[in-house]
């Protein structure tokens, strides 16, 4: 089943008289528990994309169609209310708020969302399993590493079960040991709990533990490769 589609997306930026075309017609289409890396050099659109598809962004042209409801037939309303409960975010910079504790970072969305966090005492305790922070639910970001708190920020994003996780350079700002840990706990996300998984990356290593890479270039798709019969081979 597709998850989360995009057909003849584009995004054009006015710089003064200048027309920037960030993205000049990408179609692709991510199917459920499929893991997505988005590689290409620096200025290909990359971020662009992942924006779109998070609806940080207004696309100038194209669709996208998330959970089978076309986005742009949505009111503004209603496509933040979309996306809300199909999309979670991590960034390359963690952004979590800095005087919670990692637990009520991760709980942050369901608050905003109107719902009490005892009632998702459950799902937080799986997740702090999963991302190996069971004894760090009560520490604040700056006492925690780089790895740590981008594992947080990864429980935050999960904690609302969102169809599909967008990744920006989750690994971007972190030394190499850490930044694999961080993918290896991706890739179980999306073996084991059929996590969808679109991430952005520059990094080969980290876009390894994908199923499919796709590369883009000037704003448009250069190639995709499938690497889950390569995986399979291992
Ligand atoms: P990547 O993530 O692959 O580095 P981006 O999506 O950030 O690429 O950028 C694609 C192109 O769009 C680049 O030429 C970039 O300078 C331009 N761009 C991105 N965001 C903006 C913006 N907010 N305003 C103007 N130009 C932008
Ligand atoms: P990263 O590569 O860390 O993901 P982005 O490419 O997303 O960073 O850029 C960070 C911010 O700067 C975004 O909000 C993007 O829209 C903006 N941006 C990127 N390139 C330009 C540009 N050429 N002019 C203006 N804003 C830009």
């Amino acid at each position: 089943m597709t998850v989360l589609s995009a057909s003849d997306l584009r995004k054009i930026y006015e710089i003064g008289k200048q027309n920037v075309h960030a993205l000049d017609g990408v179609s692709l289409q991510v199917e459920e528990g499929e893991f997505v890396a988005v590689m290409g050099p620096s200025g290909s659109g990359k971020s662009t994309l992942l924006h779109l598809l998070g609806g940080l962004d207004q696309p100038s042209g194209g669709d996208i169609t998330l959970a089978g409801i076309k986005v742009s037939l949505l009111s503004d309303q209603e496509a933040t209310l979309l996306r809300r409960r199909n999309i979670g975010f991590v960034f390359q910079f963690y952004n979590l708020l800095p005087t919670l504790s990692a637990k009520e970072n991760i709980l942050l969305p369901l608050i905003i969302d109107g719902k009490k966090p005892r009632d998702h005492e459950k799902r937080l305790q799986e997740l702090l399993l999963r991302v190996g922070l069971s004894d760090r639910a009560d520490h604040r970001p700056s006492e925690l590493s780089g790895g740590e708190q981008q594992r947080v920020s990864l429980a935050r994003a999960l904690i609302t079960q969102p169809k599909v996780l967008l990744a920006d350079e989750p690994t971007g700002n972190l030394d190499s040991r850490t930044g694999n840990q961080v993918m290896e706990l991706l890739g179980e996300l999306s073996r084991d709990l059929n996590q969808t998984i679109i991430m952005v990356t520059h990094d080969p290593k980290a876009a390894a533990h994908a199923d499919r890479v796709v590369f883009l270039q000037d704003g448009r798709i250069r190639e995709e490769i499938s690497l889950t019969g390569i995986r399979s081979m291992q």
